[in-house]
């Protein structure tokens, strides 16, 4: 019988003293500095600015300079990007009138921006896509159709065309060269406030 209640009293006071050591570790949180932050509001750096090199974001095009050969399109192993891009009758020139990438099925692969002769489909740092319908999340591209880009001889003159040619073969340079990360990592760490 005393050697009962002795077991009670003990399970007693293991309990309050289980419900005090439990209520010590969550008022500890009310006098330590918090783990998390608010995002995106009150982060130090834009979390853009802190993606590795090469990051793949969201897909965007430049018609501008896209020459309408598909191979995005024939690239994608999972059919995201559709491209209309027909001949007119009168002039026979190709015109674009369709380009639409579903960002909901893209599993930024990047085999797309890879064959891309001009750089004009390219990765952004965009990653923040969501939206409340799959059929909102098909980038559609191509608001009236434009002629396809024709690469010229030589240099290209037009300036409007120049620096959006140049930028895209920027991207393809930067896929392109392997990357030295000691270097990389030093320019990131001289660059950070
Ligand atoms: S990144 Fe990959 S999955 Fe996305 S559109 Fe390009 S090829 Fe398709
Ligand atoms: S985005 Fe590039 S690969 Fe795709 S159709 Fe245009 S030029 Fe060709």
């Amino acid at each position: 019988m005393v050697s009962s209640i002795g077991r009670y009293l003990k399970h007693a006071k293991d309990a309050v003293a289980t419900i005090f050591e439990g209520l010590s570790v969550t008022m500890s949180h009310f006098v330590r500095k918090p783990y998390t932050i608010q995002y995106p509001d009150r982060t130090a750096v834009r979390v853009q600015d802190t993606l590795p090199l090469r990051y793949r974001g969201i897909l965007e095009v430049d018609l501008e300079i896209c020459t309408g050969c598909l191979a995005c399109e024939r690239a994608c192993p999972i059919d995201c990007i559709v491209i209309d891009a027909p001949k007119d009758k009168a002039t026979r020139a190709m015109l674009l009138s369709r380009f639409d990438i579903d960002i909901a099925k893209c599993m930024y692969c990047g085999l797309c921006s890879e064959v891309c002769p001009t750089g004009s489909i390219h990765h952004t740092t965009e990653f923040e896509g969501a939206d409340y319908s799959l059929e909102s999340m098909i980038r559609r591209f191509v608001k009236d159709p434009v002629l396809a880009y024709k690469a010229k001889k030589g240099e290209e003159t037009d300036p409007l065309i120049a620096p959006v040619l140049d930028r895209g073969m920027e991207f393809l340079a930067e896929w392109a060269e392997p990357v030295d990360m000691k270097k990389y990592k030093k320019e990131q760490e001289e660059a950070a406030p």
